[in-house]
């Protein structure tokens, strides 16, 4: 069912999550269960217990499993699509309001880190970076349409001379700077999420993968690998591409698995850092299968890139992710890299975030394309609401239509010529 992962991610290796409650040993009841120890599903069950709702979570393996204890921990506001794709399914009477929702990850995460005292190596401050002109003309329109809206965090970076303040990289012409977002350290941001749930009363459940879902309109029944039986009021569905088989059929065929792979290097010497990233910025290029990258609080250099809709862990990750450093700082070749690893991306095809029902009592979110450390506390916060009454933005939102990928045994094979497609045209800047 669980994908399993050859490596551990560094932050694994930093900080091992506690075990909460450990396996469920018994038949249990609660008003809402949720599916996904990820930071999804931790923040559903920060939100709710805030409310004082009896909530039960129950997690496959151990907290941060899936692709919230493995990602490039770059906090990026703002919707995995552009608004205007996304608006032409909104009602414009609540543009204003779902464009809002796209912007407040960060500043949730802010709070968060705030309020629960989550120390969690945050940084702000993010570099898109343009490889040739035509990445120069997407973020002068996307600077355009967020000032339009009033968001005031972006700065142009014209030329590679002003860019080199940010980054000192020959592989990119100029960006955009994003004073707004910015990147932390997602296992130690999501244990501390975990904790404050727990404080607030969710119970978690972790080395308990749910085997089977049954859902109607009065009431949930989950089972456990182990043969224990969940009864739940409300079912919150939190696995996102590592559901495998236990999801409902409507949900498997809306997203599809990116595998994309990261690498961390030794600690950088302070003139290292300062030849390379002097703003201490997250920084993505403009790529399909871009290279997303920072300096941690611990000097290492995190590299992320490479994308497969290959749905298995790829060999010869560091070689290849080491080929693509070469192209962005050839200077730290040298350097040692302590821990390579993949994890995997749900995506959707409109790259639009996934929200939707299964049954009266049971809801969804699936597929944030690559967005999720920012928008998956906001996208918690509409499943709280919806869970628990009305909710402008998840009706909003569940109206998106999401055309099923290709299907059958042919799946793999499809999706993978479609991505190289994709890789093709940045080669060629089409
Ligand atoms: C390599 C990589 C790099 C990334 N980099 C970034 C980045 O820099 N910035 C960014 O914004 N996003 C990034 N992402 C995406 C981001 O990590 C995800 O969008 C986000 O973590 C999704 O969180 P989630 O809680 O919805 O799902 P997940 O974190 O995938 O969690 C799902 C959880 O559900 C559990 N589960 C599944 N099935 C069951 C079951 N049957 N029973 C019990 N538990 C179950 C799984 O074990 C897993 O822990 C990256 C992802 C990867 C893989």
């Amino acid at each position: 069912m669980s994908i399993s992962h050859i490596s551990k991610s560094i932050y694994q290796l930093d900080i091992t999550p506690p075990d909460f409650l450990g396996p469920l040993t018994k038949d249990i009841k609660c008003d809402i269960a949720i599916i996904g120890g990820g930071l999804t599903g931790v923040s559903t069950a920060l939100s709710l217990s805030e409310k004082g709702y009896n909530v039960c979570l129950f997690e496959a393996g151990s907290i941060g499993d899936g692709g919230s204890g493995r990602n490039g921990g770059q906090i990026c506001q703002g919707w995995s699509t552009s608004f205007e794709k996304l608006s032409k399914y909104i009602d414009p009477e609540f543009h204003q309001d779902i464009w809002l929702t796209g912007i407040e990850g960060p500043p949730l995460i802010k709070d968060r880190i705030e309020k629960y005292k989550i120390d969690c190596d945050v940084q702000w401050g993010y570099v898109h970076t343009a490889i040739h002109k035509g990445h120069m003309r997407e973020l002068d329109d996307y600077q355009r349409s967020f000032e339009q809206r009033g968001y005031s965090e972006l700065t142009t970076i014209p030329d590679k001379s002003s860019l080199f303040n940010y980054i000192c990289s020959d592989a990119y012409i100029g960006g955009l700077y994003d004073g707004g977002s910015g990147h932390l350290h997602p296992l130690k941001y999501l244990i501390g999420l975990a904790k404050a749930a727990t404080k607030a009363g969710a119970n978690i459940y972790t080395n308990s993968p749910i085997s089977h879902i049954t859902t109607n309109k009065h009431k949930n029944k989950l089972i456990t690998e182990k043969g224990f039986i969940i009864t739940a009021e409300q079912l919150v569905i939190c696995g996102n591409v590592y559901l495998g088989s236990v999801s409902p059929k409507k949900l498997r065929r809306r997203i599809a698995p990116v595998t994309s792979s990261v690498m961390a290097t030794e600690p950088l010497s302070k003139s290292e850092m300062e030849d390379t990233i002097p703003s201490k910025a997250a920084i993505a290029d403009g790529n399909t299968a871009l290279n997303y990258f920072r300096i941690d609080k611990q000097n290492r250099l995190i590299f992320g890139g490479r994308a497969s809709y290959l749905n298995t862990d790829p060999p010869n990750v560091e070689a290849d992710l080491k080929n693509r450093l070469k192209a962005v700082f050839p200077n730290l070749m040298h350097k040692k890299i302590i821990q390579a690893w993949s994890g995997r991306i749900g995506v959707t095809v409109n790259r639009i975030p996934d929200f939707g029902r299964v049954s009266d009592t049971a809801i969804y979110v699936q597929g944030y394309s690559g967005h999720g450390v920012a928008f998956s506390g906001v996208a918690a916060n509409i499943l709280s609401e919806a869970a628990t009454g009305y909710s402008k933005r998840f009706n909003q939102l569940i109206k998106v239509p999401h055309i099923p990928f290709p299907g059958g045994p042919l799946r793999t094979p499809i999706l993978a010529l479609g991505m190289n497609w994709h890789k093709m045209k940045d080669y060629f800047q089409i």
